[in-house]
């Protein structure tokens, strides 16, 4: 329940309906309490009818009442549907975009740490339930309790015996789900748990499938999905048929009470403590009371599953990011260098550093290059310049001043990228290339394609820029990816620019319009080139050779050669006389 009321602030602007729905499911309490007596009325004026056929008995009266209680109960049924389902509906978009707009806001190492199937599920079921619990909190939990308090009253006003038998029923109900909520809470967070899992599982598979089959692995991911879901299932299922015995004791109790109520009743009837009209009013108060602790008591156990949903929530709805804009922070209006001075950095999940003591500048309009084999930190240099994660030690700098001066969506403003694996949207290239930049017109796009030797391939699809690429579009080769690629970062036009050269060897026509397109890129930015092909950083103003993230060499192509035993050399003596090696 903690984490429940926990959820209301974040439902603040639902709070009138909210009220709407709880008087209007009170009203429908009442009314559904009070057309017993109706009833009763009705059947002892007509038996003193039958008896004394000579005395003119009023009827109207109680049949206007109960035509006055069935429009109350109609008004106030339509207008408990119609809010509780606004409630609802309203509820699900503001959970959902919030918690988009949350999750999107976080920190890389978030996303590191947490799969992405298991991050949809999570939101979307935990959402799901708690607007559920919401319309169920006034249908099954607050009308009951009324009907509940006003029946009792009843029953004991007329015996003492009925009025027990009606506690009896309330009281073994709510044991009897205590009892079971106690066993199953658990058994419920593991359900979660796994269901998470075999989500994660679902979409990962899917989403690498083209990966999983080339290694010839998918059988794993069958068994891996297949298990996660048996123990899911296992759980789903144990906790529910808990429900189901819980249900079936609860229900042979009642049974019994019931009977005896009856019995009770029939006794007053013969001993003349209580009329025929009696006899219809109680029976139907003793059944309404055990459908109304029945429903009272299913509440508990909705309100367990939709507690740890919103436990889940308030997790999603709480989670910083690692990495935030200091108070003093301004926008980046304009790039012109970037800096690492005696910067190194471990991941929160790592062991040892990714990277130490790296320093280097980029000047306005120079091309610096990161050589060195994989996992020497090159890609973390980047990440730490795009300020997905800060330096555990030494500082960045962007123009001269530290670059927590800037606000980080600013600075990712300022940068564009061209990586290795280009993430293209199941879209138009129209729509993949504006993606870069929204308000570019159709001649903006046009100029960035022939430019980036984009235009050559895009000509060639059946529908030119309105061709669907991507995910279930027409699939396009990677060098003609990177063109893209190079297209969006034209179109972006920042003044500074992180390459990741593609690994695979590029068919030899690609590889000449992507460098083409590069060149073209280059102009006049300053750049980062993560570099694979050594042929590729001639030109660097400096390179920086890395080994174990620290730079271990540094200078220009010239004079890095000139080193017999640096590890630039040996690099390149290996290019050199294999052809095209990739580091
Ligand atoms: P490169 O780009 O040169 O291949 P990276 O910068 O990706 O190298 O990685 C540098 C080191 O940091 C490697 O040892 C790698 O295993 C580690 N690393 C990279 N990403 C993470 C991460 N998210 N969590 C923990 N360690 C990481």
């Amino acid at each position: 329940m903690k984490n429940l009321l926990k959820m209301f602030p974040y439902i603040r602007e639902e709070y009138k309906r909210l009220i709407i729905v709880t008087i209007a499911s009170l009203f429908l309490a009442a009314v559904s309490a009070l057309q017993p007596l109706v009833f009763k009325s009705i059947l002892d004026s007509l038996v003193k009818q039958v008896a004394t056929p000579a005395h003119h008995i009023d009827f109207r009266t109680p049949f206007l009442f109960m035509i006055g209680l069935s429009i109350v109960y109609l008004g106030f049924s339509h207008i408990f549907n119609i809010y509780s389902e606004k409630v609802v509906w309203s509820v699900r978009l503001k959970l959902r975009t919030r918690i988009f707009t949350k999750i999107t806001g976080l920190s890389l190492d978030y996303f590191e740490t947490h799969q992405a199937g298991a991050i949809s599920q999570r939101a979307g079921e935990s959402i799901m339930q708690f607007s559920d619990w919401l319309r169920t909190l006034a249908f099954s939990f607050l009308g009951p309790i009324f009907t509940l308090i006003f029946i009792t009253i009843v029953l004991f006003t007329r015996s003492f015996w009925l009025g027990l038998i009606g506690v009896g029923i309330i009281l073994t109900s709510y044991l009897e789900y205590a009892r079971t909520r106690r066993i199953t809470r658990q058994p419920n967070v593991e359900w979660k748990k796994y269901g998470e899992r075999s989500s994660g599982i679902f979409n990962e598979t899917i989403s690498n499938m083209s990966t999983i089959a080339t290694i010839g692995q998918i059988g794993d991911f069958r068994q891996r999905y297949k298990e996660a879901q048996t123990k899911m299932i296992g759980i789903a299922l144990g906790v529910r048929q808990e429900w189901n015995h819980s249900l079936f004791r609860k229900s042979i109790f009642n049974e019994s009470a019931y009977i005896a109520g009856i019995a009770v009743t029939v006794w007053l009837v013969l001993n003349q403590k209580a009329s025929i009209g009696d006899l219809l009013a109680l029976t139907s108060y003793l059944s309404m009371i055990r459908n109304n602790a029945g429903s009272f008591a299913q509440f508990i156990p909705l309100t367990d599953e939709a507690d740890v949903s919103a436990e889940r929530l308030i997790e999603m709805l709480e989670q910083e990011p690692t990495l935030q804009d200091a108070p003093e922070a301004v926008p980046l209006k304009h790039l012109e260098t970037i800096e690492f001075k005696n910067v190194s950095f471990t991941y929160p999940e790592g062991k040892k550093g990714a990277v130490s003591n790296i320093s280097f500048r980029i000047a306005a309009g120079q091309n610096i290059a990161l050589v060195g084999p994989s996992g020497v930190g090159k890609s973390t240099i980047t990440k730490l310049i795009l300020r997905f994660y800060a330096p555990t030690d030494g500082a960045i700098f962007i123009n001269d001043q530290p670059v927590e001066s800037f606000t980080i969506e600013s600075i990712r403003q300022h940068v564009g990228m061209v990586m290795q694996d280009v993430a293209l949207f199941n879209a138009s290239v129209k729509d993949n290339l504006k993606f870069a930049q929204p308000k570019a017109t159709m001649a903006d796009l046009e100029l960035a394609a022939q430019q980036s030797h984009a235009e050559e391939f895009i000509e060639e699809l059946p529908k030119q820029y309105n061709t669907i690429v991507g995910e279930r579009g027409v699939k396009l080769s990677g060098g003609q990816k990177q063109r893209i690629a190079i297209a969006r970062a034209i179109l972006k036009n920042s003044e500074f620019i992180i390459l990741d050269e593609a690994t695979s060897a590029l068919d030899s026509e690609s590889e000449k319009y992507v460098q083409e397109g590069l060149v073209k890129l280059r102009e006049g930015r300053s750049s980062l080139t993560i570099a694979h092909r050594l042929s590729t950083v001639r030109h660097a103003d400096e390179i920086l050779v890395l080994k174990g993230g620290r730079i271990t060499e540094r200078g220009t192509h010239p004079e890095l050669i000139k080193k017999p035993k640096g590890l630039y050399k040996k690099l390149f003596d290996l290019q050199s006389a294999t052809g095209k090696v990739s580091l």
